[in-house]
């Protein structure tokens, strides 16, 4: 045997026990002569302490123990001396007078050390097997397997059952880059590896599964923007016969599940709902984070026949104004302000307007354009008090919304509203539109995917061609302004579905080529059904209360999509390609 126990078991009631303990030398400290060693497993440290007097040979052996080396030690639990305690310590109470050493393995220069932040993260991810010994990431994957166990348990009590669908498979539109996958049986043809297991989980439904899980790997050749991963990992679920509320009560308990197994938090359901348009109305986002109020207020009414002239000339093109309270920020920096002004621009206003309520006065070169019943609304719907600030959004709608939302943020960030809570907001975002225009490529986009339903009560507008107005059976799941989750209830029948094609451009040619499989299904009996996926990675993310997937993940790409560790992507052997039948454009 190795040990008769983990790093993290002894307590005061095993003194004068003989233990064994295996690990690794976290850190060690010579006081004169008398070696500490901090001892650590994947569970935790137990300090060892090498006395001359206990065992002469071993004390001197203890002098050449460098970090990370790996030991077996054996030797009595004492209780430390009184004073030396270590409360913050599940095992602060004891140390283990070593009697005997053997140096299993030594670790030669270390890349950095572990007890110290490390800011340089293309230097931790080269050596991930060595990072992942730091305590917090070791917490990290245990609280990431409790979640999937959790998620699985639970799934698995509502008779769920997890099947596994292809990495080699086919193309499906989730309005990312497919990585693609070369035949060698077939030259000239190619795998995608899943984006989602998206149609694979509706020909579930078709094939008679009725209620399905995974936990699936997906992957999306994005532009890799800071916290996105090519590949990622998907709580994915499907059931048929189920209108939302059936996939909203299954999502909330799943996540009750989830959080009360790794975090001993009971969470409060059902949790709120919101339609996209009144997300994006009070909040400026369809993912809210309303752990603050700040809401954007509408003022278009107020200002129809002001004499200020932005404002006039917006709400005469068909804009509007709103604003939010930024609740004592009246004292704003220079700095902050020119951030704000920036940001505002950056997501498409023409400017950024302000008043600051500062002495009993309002100050701001636009005041003197506002009447008093003017004022008087400002003040009353925004609760105006001494030391606010005042910030304006006069655009088109979406503009408005989107700059407030943004701006709401980011005075929440300057303001550290949410540091240090340990708040969890969830909320339903339902009613998202069915449609976006894209004006790039000039047709009408899925805004979500387009196997997803549009409303019963909008089909008509679907008929009429009133795209833009038509809303879709979608919903996402949010907690603390972060999607944690996504879903719909989806098409299944096939006339509707080849419709559905027909209004996103897919011809009928092309929808038979691509599509043939879902749409010949779908003539087969197909059940109505929906789903969700839930982001994994997102999830544990927060559940662990970390700032980054990369924190949750064993093994994962840096912001360039390269894995580091083992340099990939590669260049392959030559002969491979040859096999394959590809050449590269650079051999020419
Ligand atoms: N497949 C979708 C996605 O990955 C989720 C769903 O509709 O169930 O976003």
């Amino acid at each position: 045997m190795y040990r008769t126990h983990n790093c993290n078991s002894l307590r005061k009631s095993d003194i004068g026990k003989t233990v064994t303990l295996a690990g690794w030398v976290h850190v060690s400290r010579d006081h004169g002569g008398v070696i500490f060693i901090d001892l650590r497993d994947r569970e935790g440290l137990t300090q060892v302490v090498f006395r001359p007097e206990e065992n002469a040979e071993v004390a001197r052996q203890s002098h050449s123990l460098r970090s990370e080396d790996v030991i077996q030690v054996t030797g009595k639990v004492a209780p430390r001396i009184v004073g030396t305690e270590n409360p913050k310590l599940a095992t602060g109470d004891i140390e283990v007078v070593a009697a005997d050493l053997r140096i299993l393995n030594r670790a030669a220069d270390l890349p950095f050390q572990l007890d110290t932040e490390v800011h340089n993260e293309d230097l931790r991810l080269t050596y991930r097997y060595f990072d992942l010994r730091r305590p917090r990431l070791a917490r990290n994957l245990r609280l990431r397997h409790q979640v999937t166990k959790a998620t699985r348990d639970y799934l698995d009590a509502q008779r769920y059952y997890e099947v596994e669908t292809p990495i080699l498979s086919k193309s499906t539109p989730e309005g990312a880059r497919d990585f693609l996958v070369p035949s060698r049986l077939t030259p000239g043809k190619f795998y995608a590896l899943p984006q989602a297991p998206q149609q694979y989980k509706q020909l579930l439904m078709v094939g008679g599964v009725e209620k399905y899980f995974q936990i699936a790997k997906c992957f999306r050749d994005e532009d890799l923007r800071a916290d996105r991963q090519p590949e990622f990992t998907q709580i994915d679920i499907e059931a048929s016969f189920v209108m939302p509320e059936d996939i909203f009560t299954l999502t909330e308990g799943l996540l009750a599940a989830v959080f009360k197994a790794a975090r001993q938090i009971e969470i409060k359901t059902p949790f709120d709902r919101l339609s996209y348009r009144e997300a994006v109305s009070r909040y400026g986002s369809d993912k809210p984070d309303r752990r603050f109020g700040m809401e954007l207020v509408d003022f278009s009414e107020e200002f129809r026949s002001s004499s200020f002239k932005v404002f006039r000339g917006t709400l005469d093109s068909g804009g509007v104004i709103k604003a939010i309270n930024a609740k004592g920020f009246a004292g704003i920096t220079i700095g902050q302000a020119d951030d704000l002004t920036e940001r505002a621009r950056l997501f498409g206003a023409k400017g950024l307007a302000f008043i600051k309520v500062e002495g009993g006065e309002w100050k701001s070169p636009i005041v003197k354009f506002f009447t008093e019943t003017e004022k008087a609304a400002l003040q009353a719907k925004l609760a105006v008090e001494e030391g606010d600030l005042i910030l304006f959004a006069a655009d088109k709608w979406e503009i408005a919304c989107e700059v407030l939302g943004r701006l709401r943020l980011r005075v929440a960030e300057m303001q550290q509203l949410t540091a240090g809570s340990d708040e969890l907001n969830f909320l339903w975002v339902t009613d998202f539109p069915l449609l976006q225009w894209s004006a790039e490529e000039n047709k009408w986009n899925a805004v979500h995917h387009p196997f997803t339903r549009p409303k019963t009560e909008d089909l008509g507008l679907l008929e009429e061609k009133r795209f833009g107005e038509v809303r879709a059976e979608a919903y996402d799941v949010v907690l603390n302004g972060v999607e944690i989750g996504g879903g719909s209830i989806r098409i299944h029948e096939p006339d509707l579905q080849a419709k559905m094609f027909e209004v996103l451009g897919v011809s009928g040619e092309t929808q038979q080529a691509e599509f043939g499989h879902l749409l010949r299904a779908f003539r087969l009996g197909a059940p109505p059904h929906g789903g969700i996926a839930l982001g994994l990675d997102r999830l544990v993310m927060l559940v662990c209360g970390e700032e980054g997937i990369r924190e949750v993940m064993a093994f994962p790409k840096n912001n360039r999509g390269m894995d580091l560790m083992t340099q990939s992507p590669a260049e392959v052997d030559p002969r491979q390609l040859r096999d394959l039948g590809i050449k590269l454009a650079k051999d020419k």
